[in-house]
């Protein structure tokens, strides 16, 4: 059962070849029995998931079904769960259980999904290898020495690992598609606001959307059917029609322009990498698509801009977090100002200190205009970049991350180094564009992730052209050997 698809799982559970329940149980004996390996659940939500399967076994009887109905899911240990906890990958959030779910959570619920547990992430979703969580790394099914990607590594690792069909992920400069890279899976960032982020704990809410991870793009489609959608309780979250995203994955990809901007095949790219993606690219001029150079001349900027309004945000979302009203309390404060301290003090990481440091620093009355103004400002020009390369091309295609997966410890220490693994993802948050990653081939045995980048609300077309390249290749049905 482990090997199918949701498509696949959605057909079987229907034609009643197994229950909800038999598939929950078998995705529950493969968790106890490997994700020790990988560590890439925080908690299993074993009782719970149980009981929804059950519950989703008696709508098969009354006939009222969805396609996500009996299916189980992981959700990143970032959205809320009623009556399971949600740590963020935090000290500061270990004994939090949300009294209420996340609309993402709710839409899944609805539709009859099954809750299988959280995965194990980058604390608070700051970082780029799964290794500043609370609970332990997470290790890459190809190879266990090395990270994943992050943040929402263990929903990557996960999927890789056949122990969860699908999760959700979230990406503000890259935490959906760089672990789906490095893990060989498939992730979408929808446009930023597609995707109600109520009830997801925030970093940079300005940056912040969740996405599918799934194994393939016609299973992305299916999560984003679920995910997407105008929630009155985000008022970042767009009132617009949402597209059936299933309907389109067939078109013809006939005359589609793809664009390759320079900057993304230049200085720092692996040529091994390198090769693979231009090697993927062939296949879509093969499927009928049209390639041409283009150029997003202030890609350079993007890596320190994000790190001015990531952090700054990231400094006021986080002040919440006191000691006082939930999470973590240090032992015995002696006043309020002890208790603010050491909860904080002993709560937070040292990689989420540094970005609140930053933050604050660049928000502060006398460098506010010389950062985050500034950091605006160069935010608006990367914007503009896309916006005239879309006059010309459909979509805009490139490596989703400049390497394959480095070693567990590798660049923990060299916080510069790390933050470049998001040198090509990180743009597309800062201008709010959808960006979805797929399996493109393998590069010392690891796996190679082809990002493209889609106009506005395209996410049908991302997915579109993402399903036909998946059609002529095998690349995201391949499973590490230890995990087939
Ligand atoms: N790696 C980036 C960071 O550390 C992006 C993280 C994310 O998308 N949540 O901030």
């Amino acid at each position: 059962m482990h090997t199918k698809t949701i498509s696949e799982l959605a057909a079987a559970l229907r034609a009643g070849e197994f229950s909800s329940e038999e598939l929950t149980r078998a995705y529950l004996e493969r968790i106890q029995l490997l994700d020790p390996k990988i560590n890439s659940y925080i908690t299993v939500a074993e009782e719970q998931a149980l009981a929804m399967a059950r519950a989703a076994d008696a709508r098969f009887a009354t006939g009222e079904v969805m396609p996500l109905t009996g299916i189980p899911i992981a959700q990143k240990d970032i959205f809320c769960t009623e009556g399971v906890k949600t740590t963020c990958g935090s000290r500061m959030l270990d004994n939090f259980v949300a009294p209420y779910n996340a609309t993402t959570v709710e839409r899944f619920n609805a539709d009859g999904a099954v809750l299988l547990g959280k995965t194990n992430m980058d604390e608070f979703a700051m970082g780029s290898s799964n290794e500043t969580s609370f609970y332990g790394p997470v290790h890459n099914p190809w190879n266990t020495d090395t990270v994943p990607g992050g943040s929402s590594g263990g929903a990557a690792a996960c999927i890789a690992a056949r122990l969860a069909p699908a999760a959700t992920g979230t990406d503000t400069g890259g935490s959906i598609r760089q672990p789906a890279a490095l893990c060989g899976i498939t992730g979408l960032k929808p446009t930023y606001g597609r995707v109600s982020r109520y009830g997801m704990i925030a970093f940079a809410s300005s940056l912040d959307q969740a996405g599918p991870m799934t194994r393939t793009a016609e299973d992305a489609a299916i999560m984003l059917n679920t995910m997407a959608g105008f929630d009155t309780r985000d008022s970042t979250s767009v009132e617009r029609d949402v597209p059936d995203y299933s309907a389109s994955l067939n078109d013809s990809i006939e005359g589609l322009k793809i664009g390759l901007p320079k900057e993304y095949f230049g200085e720092g790219l692996d040529a091994e990498v390198g090769r693979q993606v231009e090697a993927a690219i062939k296949e879509f001029e093969g499927l009928g698509a049209t390639v041409q150079a283009i150029s997003l001349p202030n890609t350079h900027l993007a890596v320190p801009t994000y790190y001015v309004v990531a952090p700054a945000e990231c400094s006021s979302n986080l002040s919440r977090f006191d000691g006082a009203r939930f999470g973590y309390r240090c032992d015995k404060p002696v006043d309020l100002e002890d208790m603010y301290k050491r909860s904080r003090g002993e709560g937070f990481g040292a990689e989420v200190k540094r970005r609140i440091m930053i933050g604050t620093y660049a928000l502060s009355a006398g460098y506010y205009d010389a950062y985050y103004l500034k950091a605006q400002r160069i935010r608006q020009l990367i914007s503009d970049d896309f916006r005239q390369a879309f006059d010309k091309v459909d979509v805009i295609m490139g490596p989703t991350s400049p390497d394959v997966a480095f070693g567990i410890g590798e660049k923990a220490d060299d916080p510069i180094t790390m933050y470049l693994s998001d040198i090509y993802t990180i743009a597309c948050n800062l201008a709010g564009l959808p960006g979805m990653s797929i399996p493109a081939g393998f590069a010392r045995d690891l796996p190679v992730g082809l990002q493209m980048i889609g106009n506005y609300f395209d996410e049908a077309r991302l997915l579109n052209v993402a399903h036909r390249f998946q059609q002529a290749t095998d690349w995201h049905s391949r499973a590490p050997e230890a995990f087939k």
